[in-house]
């Protein structure tokens, strides 16, 4: 297949991706979308470009000071009858419009029209963003060549609709387990009940008032919520086991281990087991190419309360923020577009920021 990245395509970033959403890159069938990447990447000439697996890393060697990451997914959503893309007025529709083509294309447009930015940029478009993380190609880099990652400020070109979206919160699920006693529910007296046992665990979480926290001007509203309950044996058993399983989203000034403990303070008194958890990331928006680039945006910066890749770079020490054009709300639905208006603004905003 001849590579649909041709200069004239890549000079725009609208045409550009369109062209990106045609190459059809569902989770863990990236290598023809990364092969056409990369290879525009080494066209351009004046960027060094590694690759692993399906994920292309190319950067900028010009001595600055200061370098910055721009990141973004390759993979998509399975496909819902929404590929090849269309355009209708001033959007275009098709799988990964949104979440995040439109962002992989501003990155792309910039790493091969300017060679000459005022910091260096590591520019990184990655595989299996879309499922567990240990296929994230961000994950592996972070492991196998977590210098690809050293940068001052990183920004992830997820669909925000233009705004700026600092930090994320953490998360962390456990399940609080009840005990009884089996008994025939004709002599109930020599049972326990466990089901009854869950009440004081929902009256908790009834009472509980979760904490709105503000750091660096981002807002982060936590929340604690029982997502599953299971118990019961039969119609005629007074059932012996029952469990809770809850959700903790905690702001990014509690560690990961200040959430288990505050966790176990809440059910204290109940056997309380983590399943799985994950930290948040301040916004760190304090340090000067994050400060810069708020000033070419022009907006102030709003709380990321899902959990995004973000994330990772915070466990590295490196600021992050997510600034793409898609429109969140859009991700994964059939009916996924993104606005050209709005990926004109993004190329704009970076080109203020990046161009000397
Ligand atoms: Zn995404």
């Amino acid at each position: 297949m001849a590579n649909p990245l041709t200069p004239d395509v890549l000079v725009d970033p609208v045409v550009l991706t369109r062209a990106l959403v045609d190459v059809e890159s569902v989770s863990r069938d990236e290598k023809v979308i990364a092969d056409c990447v990369e290879d525009a990447l080494r066209k351009a000439g004046h960027l060094s470009v590694r690759r692993v697996g399906n994920t292309v890393m190319a950067r900028t060697k010009l001595g600055r000071d200061q370098r910055v990451i721009l990141a973004g997914h390759l993979d998509t959503v399975p496909v819902d009858g929404n590929l090849p893309s269309t355009v209708v007025d001033d959007l275009i529709y098709g799988c990964g419009t949104s979440d995040m083509k439109g962002g992989v294309a501003l990155a792309l447009h910039l790493a091969v029209t300017l060679p000459d930015p005022r910091y260096d940029v590591t520019y990184l478009f990655y595989e299996s963003e879309e499922i567990e993380s240990e296929h994230n190609g961000l994950n592996l880099v972070a492991g196998a060549h977590p210098k690809w990652l050293q940068a001052d400020l990183a920004v992830l070109l997820e669909p925000t609709y233009g705004t700026v979206e600092a930090g994320c919160q953490g998360t962390v699920s456990a399940q609080v387990s009840l005990r009884g006693r089996r008994a025939h529910t004709a002599r109930a007296w020599r049972g326990v009940n466990a089901i009854h046992a869950a009440g004081e665990v929902l009256r908790r979480l009834e009472a509980y008032h979760p904490r709105t926290v503000t750091i660096d001007g981002c807002t982060y509203r936590e929340g604690l919520n029982a997502v599953r309950i299971f118990g019961g044996v039969a119609g005629n058993v007074v059932p012996d086991e029952c469990g809770v399983e809850v959700n903790l989203r905690f702001a990014p000034d509690r560690s990961e281990k200040q959430a288990h403990e505050h966790l176990r303070e809440v059910f204290d008194g109940f056997p309380l087991e983590i399943t799985d958890s994950a930290p948040g990331a301040r916004p760190g928006l304090d340090a000067a190419p994050a400060r810069e680039f708020l000033a070419a945006v022009g907006i102030e910066p709003a709380a990321k309360l899902g959990w995004t890749d973000v994330a990772r770079f915070a466990a590295l020490g490196i600021p992050a923020l997510n600034y793409g054009p898609g429109d969140p709300a859009l991700a994964h639905a059939p009916d996924e577009h993104v606005e050209i208006g709005k990926i004109r603004d993004g190329a704009a905003t970076l080109y203020r920021w990046l161009a000397r």
